[in-house]
Formats: C-alpha cells, sequence, structure tokens
C-alpha cells in the first residue's frame, strides 16, 4: 500500500515494438475489433453509426477486425461498407495491420480498379465467379496509405492520449516505435504527439530508408532508440525481399546501414524470413553496444535460435499473441511448427537474448497477459498452443523495467503459481515517486 492510495508496486515496463502513429490513428477510428464486435452485421451498424457524424465525402476509418472472430467466418466486403456508408469512403483495416477492405468509393479515389496489377507479395481479391473486385486488399497498406488523406494533427493528439492511457493500463511506461515507415518527419510528429503524455518515454527507430542518409546522432536525443528498421516483404514459396528493393539484396543493405552506425532491426515473421533476417544480421559488423534485432521470429526452428544467439542477435518476440490469438494458430498454424511459434522459452534456451513487445496496435500493452502467455502459452479462452513455456521469473525479464517508473496494479503481481493475473489493471503510474497518471483520469503533467 501507498499514501497514495491502494495497489501493488510492480517497475513499469518498456514496451520495445510499437507503432505509435498507426496507434494513435487507431484511437480515432471506428473500433470493429474482435472486444468490440461479433459479425459482419455489427460492423456495417458501427460504420453506419459514425458515418451518420461524419460529412458526406469525407473519410470513415475503421479498424481491428478479425474475420475469424466473426459470426460469418469471412471478411466483409466493399458491399458491406458501401451498405454502411453509400455516401462515404470507407476503409477498414484488419486487426494485423496487413490487409484493408474499401468501400466503392474508397476504391474508386484510390485508383484501384479490376484493371490494376497486383504489385509484388500484394494480392487484390476478386469474387471467383465474376471477376469482380472484393474490396479487400493483401499488404498494399504503404499503397493506401499513400493516397488517404492523413488525420490531422489535433485528431492525432487526442488519439495519443487514449493510446497512452491503454499503454498506462497495461503497465507499460516506455515505448519504442518500430515503423519501417519513419522518416525525420514521422519522428518530429511523434516527438510533438508524445508532450500528451510526458509520463511515457518515447523512442524510435529510423525506417532503413531514411537510415541510409543519416547517422545515429542526427536523431533527437529524445527520440533516438538507435535502430534502423528493415522491412522484409514475404514473396510465398519461401522468397522474400526487402520492402525498399535494394540492387544489393538484404545482406549488403544491413552491412551498409550498420556501417552507418546503425544497429539494423529487421521484421521477419515466417521461418524463411527469419532465416534470411539472421544470415544478413551475422555478417553486419556490430556498430556499439546495441544489438542487431530480428523483429517477431514468429516461427524459429532451433537450428535457427542457435546461428542467432551465437551472433549475438537479440530477438524481440510476441508471447502476447499467444494471448489474442492462440486459438486461431491451433487451427491455421501447421502442427510440426507450433512448438516454435512465438517460443520465447525455447530461444532463451537456445541463448538468444530475448525481448517481449506487443506490436500496438496489433495487440495493446498487457504485461500480465504477456507474462502469463510467456510462460504457458495458454490464450484468453485457455488454448494451449505446443511448445516449452518459461518459468515465472524468465517470463518477467523478458518484459525490461523502465527504471524511476512504478505501475499500481489493482491485485498482486504474483498468484499462486507466480504468474500475474492476465486481467490485472493499473490504477496509477508513478515517475520518480510522483504519481503522473491515474487510470480514469487521463494524462498529468
Ligand atoms: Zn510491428
Amino acid at each position: 500500500m501507498s499514501a497514495t492510495g491502494p495497489g501493488w508496486a510492480v517497475a513499469g515496463r518498456w514496451d520495445p515494438h510499437v507503432h505509435l502513429l498507426s496507434g494513435a490513428a487507431w484511437c480515432c477510428s471506428v473500433d470493429c475489433s474482435p472486444a468490440a464486435v461479433r459479425s459482419v452485421g455489427e460492423i456495417v451498424a458501427r460504420v453506419r453509426e459514425a458515418a451518420a457524424h461524419v460529412a458526406p465525402g469525407a473519410w470513415v476509418r475503421a479498424v481491428g477486425y478479425d474475420e475469424a472472430a466473426l459470426a460469418e467466418q469471412r471478411h466483409p466486403t466493399r458491399d458491406d461498407l458501401d451498405r454502411a456508408a453509400p455516401r462515404h469512403p470507407v476503409r477498414l483495416q484488419h486487426r494485423t495491420g496487413h490487409l484493408s477492405v474499401l468501400s466503392s468509393e474508397a476504391l474508386r479515389r484510390c485508383g484501384i480498379g479490376e484493371s490494376t496489377d497486383e504489385p509484388p507479395g500484394a494480392a487484390i481479391e476478386r469474387d471467383l465467379a465474376s471477376g469482380r473486385l472484393t474490396g479487400v486488399l493483401v499488404q498494399m497498406e504503404d499503397r493506401l496509405s499513400a493516397c488517404i488523406p492523413p488525420l490531422g494533427e489535433a485528431e492525432l493528439r487526442a488519439g495519443f492520449r487514449r493510446m497512452a492511457d491503454r499503454c498506462a493500463a497495461g503497465g507499460v511506461t516506455g515505448v519504442v516505435d518500430a515503423s519501417h515507415t519513419n522518416d525525420t518527419a514521422a519522428l518530429a510528429l511523434i516527438e510533438r504527439l508524445a508532450e500528451e503524455a510526458p509520463w511515457l518515454a518515447v523512442r524510435a527507430m529510423i525506417g532503413g530508408a531514411a537510415a541510409g542518409a543519416l547517422r545515429p546522432r542526427e536523431v533527437p536525443p529524445r527520440m533516438r532508440a538507435g535502430w534502423a528498421k528493415v522491412m522484409l516483404r514475404e514473396l510465398g514459396e519461401d522468397r522474400v525481399e526487402p520492402v525498399v528493393p535494394r540492387a544489393e539484396g538484404l545482406v549488403e543493405w544491413c552491412r551498409e546501414l550498420a556501417a552507418r552506425g546503425w544497429a539494423v532491426a529487421v521484421h521477419a515473421v515466417s521461418e524463411s524470413a527469419v532465416r534470411a533476417a539472421a544470415a544478413a544480421l551475422e555478417h553486419a559488423p556490430r556498430p556499439g553496444r546495441l544489438p542487431h534485432r530480428i523483429e517477431h521470429a514468429a516461427v524459429c526452428p532451433p537450428d535457427v535460435a542457435r546461428r542467432i544467439a551465437a551472433a549475438g542477435i537479440q530477438v524481440v518476440s510476441n508471447p502476447l499473441f499467444l494471448w489474442e490469438n492462440g486459438g486461431r494458430y491451433l487451427q491455421t498454424v501447421p502442427r510440426p511448427l507450433q512448438p516454435w511459434l512465438y517460443d520465447v522459452g525455447g530461444m532463451l534456451a537456445l541463448g538468444v537474448k530475448v525481448r517481449a513487445g506487443s506490436d500496438l496496435p496489433v495487440a495493446w500493452p498487457n504485461v500480465p497477459a504477456s507474462v502469463y502467455a510467456a510462460a504457458t502459452r495458454r490464450s484468453r479462452h485457455g488454448s494451449v498452443v505446443p511448445g516449452r513455456g518459461l518459468d515465472a521469473r524468465r517470463a518477467w525479464r523478458i518484459h525490461p523495467f523502465r527504471p524511476r517508473t512504478r505501475a499500481w496494479w489493482d491485485r498482486p503481481p504474483r498468484g499462486p503459481d507466480g504468474l500475474p493475473d492476465p486481467s490485472a489493471r493499473v490504477l496509477r503510474v508513478e515517475v520518480d515517486g510522483v504519481v503522473a497518471w491515474r487510470a480514469g483520469e487521463g494524462v498529468r503533467a
């Protein structure tokens, strides 16, 4: 107990992999996540309700749907969105952030039609019988973001405040932005938005494309994370390529960034991408104290984990995804791969330096659930993904603490099994012993 109120004190945590601009935008959009809707019909109703408050012709943004969590077990289509908001362009983003559904008016404004070619690695879904576009667009997010007008800064500020509230509620007091699109302008915007939550420490990586023309010391020290982020695009059949195409390929690009003084963080989800990332980073010199990183490493078999450990590469994985999606993984991921899925226990046992991140807004920071899922591989609905798990002490340790900050939880951080209750929430946050945030009141100076 403390003089400032009830609760149990737990060190505040860093979340080493988040996306702040999309997170703030998420908080300005219609929430279609599984927590908010259960069917396509409910999505239609929510979008219709939101469109009633938006001027005709202006964009309606909706986010977070997961077709596997919808009663109809399918993606919403342009026809659903047209029905919901016939007079607005609508973009509905999937919870993974790698896929969107556009209404007919939105498709028209983005210049996407029946004759549009699919860019490499992307897919424009069509009705098999008629060839008509369904509105579902896979891996075309960069193109869509380029033609859909961005939110204004005032809206983003309000969104940032709500996002920061959710970080605090989940036990996080510091974040590292890992967006491959970050350039100096994006960093300046993030720095301004961060004024809305002064208690939250904010650092940002630089996208690989922008990092090629920058050195780490040119990033404002307050924001400097030290990593350049390289995005890999999965082309299927075990082929991957960097999203910014480089004639010399991934290995040379990573080496070049390291030579400019950057530690390199490579986004790699599938087994082939993780192998490619490991091979590239093994050959990159280490520019300073920071390790190179592999982001997600969703499928990491033991032989790759050994190589990653030997090269001193850090992995930022997402045990929280097991909590959110464990049941779906059991159905969709081939059984032989399941034990290697977000296998923080297995990687740690082989000597890999592992950290856990939320990938906000793909999942929302939730330290208790992340610790719990890292230890047990259990989902919120009770499914258990095969694999080795972790003891409680190590499950905590992959969530690095931010010094001089404390989160006061509403229940003890250790239950009888030594693990936190995944539904524990934070009541208030202290920085240097001073209350800086309280649940329900939002941000303070
Ligand atoms: Zn990410």
